[in-house]
C-alpha cells in the first residue's frame, strides 16, 4: 500500500475516533478533518504522530494542536458556508484548511500569527493545500483585525488573559467568538455569542492549555 493510501486509512481511523469521543458530530467538520492531510503540517520527524490525538511541536515554540481540541472549537465555532472567521495563531496552518474547507469557496478565512517564522512555515503548508481563500497575514492578533471585520465567527488558538470588547466590535450580530480564556497556565474554553448590537452572551465549556497568546492585549 503507498503511505497516500496508509495516511487516507489513518484519517478515516482520527475521525472515527473523533465521532465516537462525541468531538465532530457534524458531517461538514468530518469531511474537513478527512480531507486535510494533517501529516503535511508536522515536521518529519513527528510523521509517525501526525493522526494521534496529541498536540505536536512544530517550529519556534508553536504547535500544532490537538485534533480533539480542534474539533471541539470548531463545533463551538459552527462556521458554514460562505462565512469570513478570523483565526487568532495561524500556527501550522491546519486549522485554517479545516475552516477553509468548511466555508468553502464564497467564504474567507483571516488568519493572524505574531511570529514570522512561523507564518513562513504555515504559508507554505497553506500553498501547498492550494487553500485559496485563506488571507494568512503577520501581526498582533490579540487586537483582531479590523480591516476585514466584521466577521461570522473568531477563533482564538492561544490562551487569553480575556476577551476585550473591541473584539465583539469586530464580530457580526449572531457571530461567536471561541477562546480559551484564564491563565498562562489553564483556561476555560468560552463561548461569546453577539446576541444584538450591544449585547452579548457567554458560556463555558472545560479546561484546556493551549500556548499562551502574546502582543499588546495578550500575557
Ligand atoms: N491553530 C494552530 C495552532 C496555533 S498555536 C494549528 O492548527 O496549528 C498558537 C499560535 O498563536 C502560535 O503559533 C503563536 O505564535 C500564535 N500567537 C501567539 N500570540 C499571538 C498574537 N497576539 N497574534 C497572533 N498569533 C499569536
Amino acid at each position: 500500500m503507498d503511505s497516500a493510501e496508509t495516511y487516507k486509512q489513518k484519517r478515516e481511523q482520527l475521525v472515527k475516533y473523533l465521532e465516537a469521543g462525541g468531538f465532530i458530530r457534524s458531517k461538514e467538520i468530518a469531511e474537513a478533518f478527512r480531507s486535510v492531510p494533517r501529516h503535511m503540517f508536522v515536521l518529519e520527524e513527528y510523521l509517525d504522530m501526525a493522526y494521534d490525538d496529541i498536540a505536536i511541536p512544530t517550529i519556534n515554540k508553536s504547535t500544532i494542536s490537538q485534533p480533539s481540541t480542534v474539533a471541539t472549537m470548531l463545533e463551538l465555532l459552527h462556521p458554514m458556508k460562505g462565512n469570513k472567521i478570523l483565526e487568532i495563531g495561524t500556527g501550522s496552518g491546519f486549522q485554517s484548511c479545516l475552516l477553509s474547507k468548511i466555508v468553502g469557496d464564497n467564504g474567507r478565512i483571516v488568519t493572524i500569527e505574531i511570529d514570522p517564522v512561523v507564518d513562513k512555515f504555515a504559508v507554505d503548508n497553506i500553498r501547498a493545500q492550494r487553500s485559496n481563500n485563506i488571507r494568512a497575514l503577520v501581526g498582533d492578533g490579540s487586537i483582531g483585525f479590523i480591516d476585514e471585520a466584521p466577521y461570522d465567527g473568531i477563533i482564538y488558538t492561544a490562551a487569553a488573559p480575556e476577551v476585550p470588547k473591541q473584539m465583539l466590535v469586530q464580530l457580526k450580530t449572531n457571530g461567536r467568538i471561541v477562546a480559551p480564556v484564564g491563565t498562562q497556565v489553564t483556561q476555560t474554553l468560552k463561548v461569546i455569542e453577539k446576541t444584538s448590537e450591544t449585547r452579548s452572551r457567554e458560556k463555558d465549556f472545560g479546561i484546556f492549555a493551549f500556548v499562551p497568546l502574546r502582543g499588546q492585549l495578550g500575557f
